[in-house]
């Protein structure tokens, strides 16, 4: 079994030749083959398999829902009722969610089948899967290398066929720099596009869900179920949603510039970049009017990402105190031990890194050279790529600056492995739609995503250009 989008399973489903319950014994045995590359932190096997039953008995009886056949995996950071979920973090040990997210609602509603919870880096923090508290994530084109992050193990989980698609996390790149890394289709919704209640926090103003795929359909089909506005999350948009399905088959052409700053730029590996050159080549032979632009905060991306974020996240991780989730250090003699030993215990290296940082760009003394000198900076950069975004449909820049990682490299220098989030980050500190989609192979083998940004609600658009490059 080699499915890529659900409409083949479905049309399968229909004629009878493959079952749900089919389907799930295929990902199961995916998963325990590969067992190795570390991905998943729980597999539900008995619950998937009980659910494909239910599922097929649906469809016999002409009831099943959209995504009937659809087998997913979510990142470990997204609530599902009465399942585990612990942020790949020592801290929320033991924790089980109370309620179900609503973006996992919906689908379930739908009849997704969820076949297991994948690991991440802890928190989402990482670019790499490295820093999780189960271990890293390995890659399934060579299980040396990292599968990116922090959504890693989703993406590798659906490039190993493991299950169809996952959801993951993109607050600065998490979805789409694995997607990069592992060959699937990566895409990160406009902010406020799809609810982020019951996704765990870690900068509420650049955090959303979004689907990891093998196709552009069922990346389509996926935003189109979970989009839309939620009571539980205000900072949810009415904007209607769009009928991303069928956006898929507008040809443009488009107006695509591809960010000068970002093929110039010195830690862009050459191959990548000529692998950009390339597809620019294919959308202009295709049609689309491609041009050079000039984006010259690019410099600025990461150093402002960073301090935003960091800050977002010391504030939103001050509630794992050790009394309200999860861990609480057995050594405890009084209520600041409780708090301070928890803390020490359960979380891991790069989130203290963070939340120390991200307590002192908030500290009263240091709080306007940095906070709100970095919420300017995000505003011009906000204004400058809508100013760019007013004149053309998309820009398009790599992913990353280089094809995955031999696992280890980057992991004592935290500022090389911020940077390669360089390119994805953008989005997120502007708040528009991002993509990112498998267009090549590096001469060392491994895949290399293309990275398309877009208007505010224009994901249609990206996905169009996605089913152009890989249907
Ligand atoms: N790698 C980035 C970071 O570490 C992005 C993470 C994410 O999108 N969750 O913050």
């Amino acid at each position: 079994m080699n499915y890529s989008r659900l409409a083949d399973i479905q049309r399968d489903l229909a004629t009878g030749s493959v079952k749900c319950t089919d389907l799930v014994d295929f990902y199961l045995s995916q998963i325990e083959s590969q067992k190795a590359l570390n991905l998943f932190v729980e597999v539900y096997a008995e619950e998937a398999k009980k659910q494909a039953h239910l599922v097929d008995q649906k469809i016999a009886s002409g009831t099943a829902g959209k995504l009937a056949g659809m087998v997913l995996g979510i990142k470990d950071v997204i609530c599902y009722q009465n399942h585990g979920l612990t942020a790949s973090s020592q801290i929320l040990k033991g924790f089980d969610s109370q309620f179900t997210a609503t973006a996992l609602a919906r689908l379930l509603a739908e009849d997704v089948i969820i076949i297991g919870r994948q690991s991440c880096d802890e928190f989402a923090m990482g670019s790499s899967n490295e820093n999780s508290c189960y271990g890293p994530a390995r890659n399934p084109v060579d299980p040396n290398r990292v599968p990116g992050g922090s959504s890693g193990a989703s993406a590798a989980a659906v490039a190993a066929n493991m299950c169809l698609a996952s959801l993951g996390s993109d607050t600065g790149g998490s979805v789409r720099q694995p997607a990069s890394f592992c060959g699937v289709i990566g895409l990160k919704p406009t902010y406020g596009r799809i609810s982020r209640w019951g996704l765990i926090a870690y900068g509420s103003s650049f955090d959303q869900i979004g689907p990891i795929t093998r196709s552009s359909e069922d990346a389509a089909l996926l935003l189109q179920l979970m989009a839309g506005a939620d009571d539980r999350d205000n900072t949810s948009s009415h904007q209607a949603v769009g009928n991303y399905p069928e956006e898929l088959t507008r040809k443009g052409p488009y107006k695509i510039a591809y960010i000068k700053e970002a093929l110039d730029s010195p830690g862009l590996d050459p191959e990548v970049r000529s692998a950009m050159l390339n597809s620019i080549e294919q959308l202009k032979a295709a049609g689309h009017e491609v041009a050079e632009v000039n984006f010259p905060l690019l410099d600025y991306l990461v150093p402002c990402y960073y301090i935003l974020t960091t800050a977002e996240a010391s504030s939103n991780l001050s509630r794992f105190d050790g009394v309200h989730y999860g861990y609480r250090s057995e050594g405890a003699k009084d209520l600041n031990e409780v708090y301070t030993m928890s803390r020490s215990e359960g979380f891991g290296a790069e989130v203290k890194r963070r939340i120390i940082l991200g307590t002192f760009v908030l500290s009263a003394g240091h709080y306007d050279a940095y906070y709100t000198r970095a919420m300017k900076v995000r505003r011009l950069i906000r204004d400058a790529t809508r100013k760019l975004l007013a004149d053309w449909d998309m820009l398009l820049t790599p992913t990353a600056p280089t094809t995955a990682f031999p696992i280890g490299e980057k992991q004592d220098d935290p500022i090389a492995m911020y940077l390669s989030d360089i390119y994805t980050v953008h989005a997120n500190l502007a708040g528009c739609p991002a993509i990112s989609i498998p267009v090549a192979h590096h001469p060392n083998g491994l895949p290399i995503g293309l990275q398309l940004m877009a208007s505010d609600f224009a994901e249609g658009k990206l996905l169009a250009i996605a089913q152009e490059f890989t249907k």
